[in-house]
Protein backbone atom coordinates (compact mmCIF):
# COMPACT_ATOMS: atom_id res chain seq x y z
CA UNK A 1 0.00 0.00 0.00
CA UNK A 2 1.09 3.49 -0.91
CA UNK A 3 2.03 5.76 1.96
CA UNK A 4 1.58 9.50 2.43
CA UNK A 5 4.53 11.82 2.89
CA UNK A 6 3.85 15.29 3.33
CA UNK A 7 6.86 17.69 2.35
CA UNK A 8 7.55 20.79 4.39
CA UNK A 9 10.23 22.74 3.10
CA UNK A 10 9.94 26.22 5.33
CA UNK A 11 12.60 28.95 5.13
CA UNK A 12 15.91 30.49 4.27
CA UNK A 13 17.72 26.93 2.43
CA UNK A 14 14.80 24.34 3.37
CA UNK A 15 13.55 24.97 -0.28
CA UNK A 16 16.62 24.63 -1.79
CA UNK A 17 17.74 21.33 0.22
CA UNK A 18 14.29 19.49 0.67
CA UNK A 19 14.51 20.00 -3.76
CA UNK A 20 17.45 17.95 -3.87
CA UNK A 21 15.48 15.44 -1.01
CA UNK A 22 12.87 14.80 -3.22
CA UNK A 23 14.95 14.57 -6.31
CA UNK A 24 15.91 10.77 -3.98
CA UNK A 25 12.20 10.13 -3.44
CA UNK A 26 11.32 10.14 -6.99
CA UNK A 27 14.59 7.97 -7.88
CA UNK A 28 13.87 5.19 -5.57
CA UNK A 29 9.98 5.43 -7.01
CA UNK A 30 11.35 5.02 -10.19
CA UNK A 31 13.92 2.86 -10.02
CA UNK A 32 13.12 0.35 -6.60
CA UNK A 33 9.60 0.72 -6.94
CA UNK A 34 9.20 2.55 -3.46
CA UNK A 35 5.58 3.24 -2.85
CA UNK A 36 5.19 6.82 -1.96
CA UNK A 37 2.93 9.79 -2.41
CA UNK A 38 4.11 13.39 -1.94
CA UNK A 39 2.11 16.42 -0.89
CA UNK A 40 3.71 20.05 -0.16
CA UNK A 41 2.48 21.86 2.47
CA UNK A 42 3.32 25.32 4.24
CA UNK A 43 5.18 25.72 7.14
CA UNK A 44 7.36 28.94 8.90
CA UNK A 45 7.76 32.20 7.77
CA UNK A 46 6.54 31.05 4.65
CA UNK A 47 3.15 29.80 5.76
CA UNK A 48 2.81 33.13 7.63
CA UNK A 49 3.47 34.98 4.90
CA UNK A 50 0.72 32.97 2.74
CA UNK A 51 -1.99 32.14 5.44
CA UNK A 52 -0.87 35.01 8.22
CA UNK A 53 -0.07 31.58 10.55
CA UNK A 54 3.31 29.87 11.05
CA UNK A 55 1.48 26.06 11.03
CA UNK A 56 -1.61 26.43 8.93
CA UNK A 57 -4.82 24.00 9.68
CA UNK A 58 -4.76 22.88 6.30
CA UNK A 59 -0.67 21.97 7.42
CA UNK A 60 -1.35 20.48 10.29
CA UNK A 61 -4.10 18.00 8.92
CA UNK A 62 -2.04 17.13 6.38
CA UNK A 63 0.53 16.06 8.72
CA UNK A 64 -1.57 14.08 10.65
CA UNK A 65 -2.95 12.09 7.43
CA UNK A 66 0.77 11.58 6.81
CA UNK A 67 2.56 8.63 7.44
CA UNK A 68 5.84 10.73 8.03
CA UNK A 69 6.45 14.12 7.39
CA UNK A 70 10.07 16.25 6.07
CA UNK A 71 11.06 19.29 7.11
CA UNK A 72 13.28 21.37 5.74
CA UNK A 73 14.11 24.46 8.08
CA UNK A 74 12.07 27.54 9.23
CA UNK A 75 12.98 30.62 10.45
CA UNK A 76 14.94 34.51 9.46
CA UNK A 77 15.87 37.51 10.75
CA UNK A 78 12.71 39.16 8.87
CA UNK A 79 10.64 37.19 11.38
CA UNK A 80 12.50 37.76 14.70
CA UNK A 81 10.32 40.81 15.59
CA UNK A 82 6.81 39.21 15.15
CA UNK A 83 4.88 38.37 18.58
CA UNK A 84 5.67 34.67 19.82
CA UNK A 85 2.51 32.59 18.38
CA UNK A 86 3.62 33.99 15.30
CA UNK A 87 7.25 33.20 15.09
CA UNK A 88 8.35 30.44 12.33
CA UNK A 89 9.45 27.59 15.53
CA UNK A 90 6.28 28.06 17.02
CA UNK A 91 5.06 26.08 14.05
CA UNK A 92 7.95 23.35 14.65
CA UNK A 93 7.21 23.02 18.23
CA UNK A 94 3.15 23.03 17.57
CA UNK A 95 3.99 20.69 15.01
CA UNK A 96 5.61 18.32 17.18
CA UNK A 97 3.46 18.31 20.07
CA UNK A 98 0.04 18.16 17.94
CA UNK A 99 1.54 15.05 16.23
CA UNK A 100 2.64 13.69 19.72
CA UNK A 101 6.11 12.99 18.53
CA UNK A 102 8.05 11.98 21.95
CA UNK A 103 11.07 10.03 21.06
CA UNK A 104 14.28 12.43 19.35
CA UNK A 105 16.49 10.46 17.06
CA UNK A 106 19.80 12.14 16.58
CA UNK A 107 22.55 10.03 14.87
CA UNK A 108 26.27 11.22 15.06
CA UNK A 109 27.40 9.49 11.95
CA UNK A 110 31.09 10.51 10.88
CA UNK A 111 32.09 9.45 7.56
CA UNK A 112 35.43 8.13 7.06
CA UNK A 113 35.97 10.79 4.54
CA UNK A 114 35.19 13.49 6.50
CA UNK A 115 37.35 12.28 9.58
CA UNK A 116 39.57 15.57 9.53
CA UNK A 117 36.55 17.65 9.79
CA UNK A 118 35.87 16.76 13.59
CA UNK A 119 37.52 18.61 16.57
CA UNK A 120 38.74 15.56 17.76
CA UNK A 121 41.18 13.48 17.18
CA UNK A 122 40.69 11.27 13.90
CA UNK A 123 41.50 7.99 15.40
CA UNK A 124 39.06 9.07 18.30
CA UNK A 125 36.09 9.87 15.88
CA UNK A 126 36.37 7.78 12.27
CA UNK A 127 34.06 5.57 11.87
CA UNK A 128 31.80 7.51 14.90
CA UNK A 129 27.92 5.85 14.91
CA UNK A 130 26.01 6.64 17.90
CA UNK A 131 22.32 7.48 18.43
CA UNK A 132 21.29 9.50 20.95
CA UNK A 133 17.24 9.34 21.86
CA UNK A 134 15.90 12.09 23.88
CA UNK A 135 12.69 12.48 25.49
CA UNK A 136 11.16 15.56 23.32
CA UNK A 137 7.60 15.95 24.87
CA UNK A 138 8.52 16.03 28.96
CA UNK A 139 10.60 17.10 31.42
CA UNK A 140 11.52 20.22 32.60
CA UNK A 141 10.68 22.18 29.16
CA UNK A 142 7.06 21.22 29.81
CA UNK A 143 7.09 20.88 33.59
CA UNK A 144 4.41 22.32 35.39
CA UNK A 145 4.96 24.89 37.49
CA UNK A 146 6.84 26.97 36.22
CA UNK A 147 6.98 30.79 35.72
CA UNK A 148 9.22 34.45 37.76
CA UNK A 149 7.46 35.35 40.89
CA UNK A 150 7.90 37.56 43.90
CA UNK A 151 9.31 36.49 46.91
CA UNK A 152 8.27 37.72 50.38
CA UNK A 153 11.35 40.26 50.48
CA UNK A 154 10.68 41.92 47.61
CA UNK A 155 13.30 39.98 45.16
CA UNK A 156 12.26 37.47 42.65
CA UNK A 157 13.06 33.68 41.35
CA UNK A 158 12.48 31.51 39.10
CA UNK A 159 11.17 28.38 39.12
CA UNK A 160 10.88 24.95 36.89
CA UNK A 161 9.88 21.56 37.28
CA UNK A 162 11.46 18.37 36.27
CA UNK A 163 8.79 15.92 36.23
CA UNK A 164 8.35 12.81 34.53
CA UNK A 165 5.45 10.02 35.18
CA UNK A 166 6.25 6.25 34.84
CA UNK A 167 4.60 6.06 31.63
CA UNK A 168 6.64 8.72 29.75
CA UNK A 169 9.69 7.25 31.35
CA UNK A 170 8.70 3.85 30.05
CA UNK A 171 7.77 4.85 26.85
CA UNK A 172 10.55 6.05 25.35
CA UNK A 173 12.64 3.17 27.09
CA UNK A 174 11.38 1.31 25.02
CA UNK A 175 11.60 3.54 22.14
CA UNK A 176 15.26 3.22 23.30
CA UNK A 177 15.53 -0.44 23.27
CA UNK A 178 13.72 -1.13 20.11
CA UNK A 179 16.31 1.12 18.36
CA UNK A 180 19.30 -0.05 20.42
CA UNK A 181 17.78 -3.84 18.95
CA UNK A 182 18.16 -3.03 15.79
CA UNK A 183 21.45 -1.73 16.11
CA UNK A 184 24.64 -3.32 18.06
CA UNK A 185 22.21 -3.90 21.02
CA UNK A 186 23.94 -1.72 23.49
CA UNK A 187 21.72 1.20 25.51
CA UNK A 188 23.51 3.48 27.94
CA UNK A 189 20.47 5.12 29.98
CA UNK A 190 22.36 9.15 31.22
CA UNK A 191 20.63 10.53 34.23
CA UNK A 192 21.41 12.28 37.35
CA UNK A 193 20.36 9.80 39.95
CA UNK A 194 23.21 10.89 42.69
CA UNK A 195 20.87 14.38 43.26
CA UNK A 196 17.57 14.02 41.19
CA UNK A 197 14.53 12.30 42.49
CA UNK A 198 13.29 12.09 38.66
CA UNK A 199 16.04 10.62 37.68
CA UNK A 200 16.11 8.08 40.65
CA UNK A 201 12.47 6.99 38.87
CA UNK A 202 13.80 7.33 35.57
CA UNK A 203 16.73 4.90 36.42
CA UNK A 204 14.39 2.15 37.89
CA UNK A 205 11.88 1.97 35.14
CA UNK A 206 15.03 1.72 32.48
CA UNK A 207 15.90 -1.29 34.76
CA UNK A 208 12.09 -2.69 34.45
CA UNK A 209 11.71 -2.45 30.87
CA UNK A 210 14.87 -3.68 30.31
CA UNK A 211 13.69 -7.22 31.51
CA UNK A 212 11.75 -7.15 28.31
CA UNK A 213 14.98 -6.90 26.53
CA UNK A 214 17.65 -9.44 27.87
CA UNK A 215 19.49 -9.09 24.52
CA UNK A 216 19.81 -5.59 25.09
CA UNK A 217 23.19 -4.64 27.60
CA UNK A 218 21.47 -1.55 29.69
CA UNK A 219 24.03 0.40 31.16
CA UNK A 220 23.48 3.73 33.42
CA UNK A 221 25.30 7.31 33.45
CA UNK A 222 25.55 10.27 35.41
CA UNK A 223 25.26 13.06 32.66
CA UNK A 224 28.62 15.60 33.76
CA UNK A 225 30.46 11.92 33.53
CA UNK A 226 28.58 11.30 29.96
CA UNK A 227 29.57 14.32 28.95
CA UNK A 228 32.91 14.14 29.59
CA UNK A 229 32.57 10.72 27.88
CA UNK A 230 31.48 12.48 24.90
CA UNK A 231 34.54 13.96 23.96
CA UNK A 232 37.25 11.95 25.53
CA UNK A 233 36.31 8.19 24.18
CA UNK A 234 32.69 8.97 22.03
CA UNK A 235 32.92 5.63 19.96
CA UNK A 236 32.12 3.89 23.46
CA UNK A 237 28.84 4.34 23.01
CA UNK A 238 25.88 2.69 20.73
CA UNK A 239 22.45 4.02 22.22
CA UNK A 240 22.31 6.78 24.64
CA UNK A 241 18.54 7.61 26.19
CA UNK A 242 18.14 10.51 27.86
CA UNK A 243 15.34 13.02 29.56
CA UNK A 244 14.43 16.30 27.40
CA UNK A 245 17.07 18.79 28.68
CA UNK A 246 20.19 16.20 29.36
CA UNK A 247 19.61 15.10 25.17
CA UNK A 248 19.50 18.59 24.37
CA UNK A 249 23.21 19.65 25.62
CA UNK A 250 24.28 16.09 24.69
CA UNK A 251 23.08 15.78 21.12
CA UNK A 252 24.53 19.15 20.30
CA UNK A 253 27.64 17.93 21.96
CA UNK A 254 27.88 14.89 19.95
CA UNK A 255 26.79 16.34 16.58
CA UNK A 256 29.86 19.06 16.40
CA UNK A 257 31.74 15.80 17.40
CA UNK A 258 31.42 15.17 13.93
CA UNK A 259 32.47 18.53 12.25
CA UNK A 260 29.55 19.42 9.85
CA UNK A 261 26.22 20.65 10.70
CA UNK A 262 25.69 19.97 6.87
CA UNK A 263 25.18 16.34 7.57
CA UNK A 264 22.94 15.09 10.47
CA UNK A 265 19.85 14.22 9.98
CA UNK A 266 17.46 13.37 12.99
CA UNK A 267 14.00 12.17 13.26
CA UNK A 268 11.10 12.78 15.65
CA UNK A 269 8.64 9.43 16.42
CA UNK A 270 5.10 9.14 17.72
CA UNK A 271 4.43 5.52 19.70
CA UNK A 272 3.92 4.13 15.89
CA UNK A 273 6.55 5.32 14.36
CA UNK A 274 5.26 7.91 12.74
CA UNK A 275 7.87 10.25 12.24
CA UNK A 276 9.00 13.96 11.42
CA UNK A 277 12.64 14.02 10.01
CA UNK A 278 14.39 17.57 9.16
CA UNK A 279 18.31 17.97 9.12
CA UNK A 280 19.66 19.16 12.86
CA UNK A 281 20.80 22.61 10.95
CA UNK A 282 18.27 25.40 10.92
CA UNK A 283 17.41 27.88 7.60
CA UNK A 284 20.98 29.43 7.58
CA UNK A 285 19.54 32.88 5.83
CA UNK A 286 23.30 33.69 5.03
CA UNK A 287 23.45 31.61 2.71
CA UNK A 288 20.06 30.99 1.38
CA UNK A 289 19.30 31.67 -2.03
CA UNK A 290 23.03 31.01 -3.45
CA UNK A 291 22.56 27.37 -4.60
CA UNK A 292 25.60 26.65 -2.09
CA UNK A 293 23.98 24.59 1.08
CA UNK A 294 24.71 20.86 1.50
CA UNK A 295 21.09 19.10 1.11
CA UNK A 296 23.10 15.35 2.26
CA UNK A 297 21.66 16.27 6.25
CA UNK A 298 18.64 16.17 4.49
CA UNK A 299 19.04 13.33 2.14
CA UNK A 300 20.14 11.39 5.11
CA UNK A 301 16.62 12.09 6.54
CA UNK A 302 14.75 10.67 4.34
CA UNK A 303 17.24 7.69 5.24
CA UNK A 304 16.14 8.05 8.63
CA UNK A 305 12.78 7.78 6.92
CA UNK A 306 12.78 4.91 4.92
CA UNK A 307 13.96 2.74 8.14
CA UNK A 308 11.98 4.26 10.98
CA UNK A 309 8.54 4.94 9.06
CA UNK A 310 8.62 3.42 6.05
CA UNK A 311 10.02 0.22 6.70
CA UNK A 312 12.24 0.08 4.08
CA UNK A 313 15.99 -0.88 5.70
CA UNK A 314 17.25 -1.94 2.46
CA UNK A 315 16.33 1.14 0.66
CA UNK A 316 17.81 3.38 3.45
CA UNK A 317 21.09 1.42 3.56
CA UNK A 318 21.04 2.36 -0.54
CA UNK A 319 20.48 5.94 0.35
CA UNK A 320 23.32 5.61 2.77
CA UNK A 321 25.78 3.95 0.60
CA UNK A 322 25.28 6.48 -2.64
CA UNK A 323 26.05 8.72 0.00
CA UNK A 324 29.67 7.49 1.03
CA UNK A 325 29.75 6.71 -3.08
CA UNK A 326 29.70 10.69 -3.71
CA UNK A 327 32.40 11.84 -0.79
CA UNK A 328 34.11 8.84 -2.08
CA UNK A 329 34.08 11.01 -5.47
CA UNK A 330 35.69 13.67 -3.68
CA UNK A 331 32.66 16.05 -4.25
CA UNK A 332 31.95 18.74 -1.07
CA UNK A 333 29.58 21.73 -1.00
CA UNK A 334 31.44 24.43 0.95
CA UNK A 335 30.70 23.24 4.54
CA UNK A 336 32.95 20.80 3.98
CA UNK A 337 35.26 21.58 1.78
CA UNK A 338 38.85 20.54 2.19
CA UNK A 339 41.88 21.53 -0.69
CA UNK A 340 42.22 18.56 -3.30
CA UNK A 341 38.01 17.88 -3.27
CA UNK A 342 35.84 19.12 -5.75
CA UNK A 343 33.68 21.86 -4.52
CA UNK A 344 30.07 21.46 -5.80
CA UNK A 345 26.54 23.78 -5.28
CA UNK A 346 23.45 21.78 -3.69
CA UNK A 347 21.86 20.75 -6.60
CA UNK A 348 25.14 19.06 -8.44
CA UNK A 349 25.39 17.41 -4.76
CA UNK A 350 21.82 16.47 -5.52
CA UNK A 351 22.10 15.02 -8.46
CA UNK A 352 25.37 13.00 -7.70
CA UNK A 353 23.31 11.01 -4.94
CA UNK A 354 20.63 10.43 -7.50
CA UNK A 355 23.34 9.05 -9.79
CA UNK A 356 25.05 7.02 -7.16
CA UNK A 357 21.86 5.26 -6.17
CA UNK A 358 20.86 4.14 -9.59
CA UNK A 359 21.08 0.63 -10.35
P1 LIG B 1 21.87 27.55 11.15
O1 LIG B 1 21.97 26.10 11.44
O2 LIG B 1 20.80 27.96 10.21
O3 LIG B 1 23.26 28.08 10.58
C1 LIG B 1 24.48 28.02 11.32
C2 LIG B 1 25.67 28.07 10.35
O4 LIG B 1 25.77 26.82 9.65
C3 LIG B 1 25.51 29.14 9.27
O5 LIG B 1 26.77 29.68 8.98
C4 LIG B 1 25.01 28.37 8.06
O6 LIG B 1 25.37 28.94 6.82
C5 LIG B 1 25.66 27.01 8.26
N1 LIG B 1 24.82 25.94 7.72
C6 LIG B 1 23.67 25.44 8.25
N2 LIG B 1 23.16 24.49 7.46
C7 LIG B 1 23.99 24.36 6.41
C8 LIG B 1 23.99 23.54 5.25
N3 LIG B 1 23.03 22.65 5.01
N4 LIG B 1 24.99 23.68 4.37
C9 LIG B 1 25.98 24.56 4.59
N5 LIG B 1 26.04 25.36 5.67
C10 LIG B 1 25.05 25.27 6.57
O7 LIG B 1 21.67 28.28 12.56
P2 LIG B 1 21.39 29.81 12.89
O8 LIG B 1 22.16 30.69 11.95
O9 LIG B 1 21.60 29.93 14.33
O10 LIG B 1 19.84 30.02 12.63
C11 LIG B 1 19.29 30.55 11.43
C12 LIG B 1 17.77 30.48 11.50
O11 LIG B 1 17.38 29.10 11.55
C13 LIG B 1 17.17 31.14 12.74
O12 LIG B 1 16.00 31.80 12.35
C14 LIG B 1 16.85 29.97 13.66
O13 LIG B 1 15.77 30.24 14.52
C15 LIG B 1 16.48 28.91 12.66
N6 LIG B 1 16.64 27.51 13.13
C16 LIG B 1 15.74 26.61 12.68
C17 LIG B 1 15.88 25.28 13.01
C18 LIG B 1 14.89 24.31 12.45
O14 LIG B 1 14.17 24.65 11.53
N7 LIG B 1 14.83 23.10 12.95
C19 LIG B 1 16.95 24.86 13.80
C20 LIG B 1 17.90 25.80 14.21
C21 LIG B 1 17.73 27.13 13.86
Amino acid sequence: MSKKVLVLPGDGIGPEIVAEAVKVLECLKQEYGLQVELEQGLIGGAAYEAKGRPLPEETLRLAKEADAVLLGAVGGPQYDKLERPLRPERGLLEIRSELNLFANLRPAILYPQLASASSLKPDLVAGLDIMIVRELTGGVYFGQPRGIRSRADGSREGFNTMIYSESEIERIARAAFDIARKRNRRLCSVDKANVLEVSELWREVMERVGKDYPDVELSHMYVDNAAMQLVRAPKQFDVVVTENMFGDILSDCAAMLTGSIGMLPSASLDENAKGMYEPIHGSAPDIAGKGVANPLATILSVEMMLRYSLGEPELAARVQAAVGKVLDQGLRTGDIHTPGMRQVGTAEMGDAVVAALRP
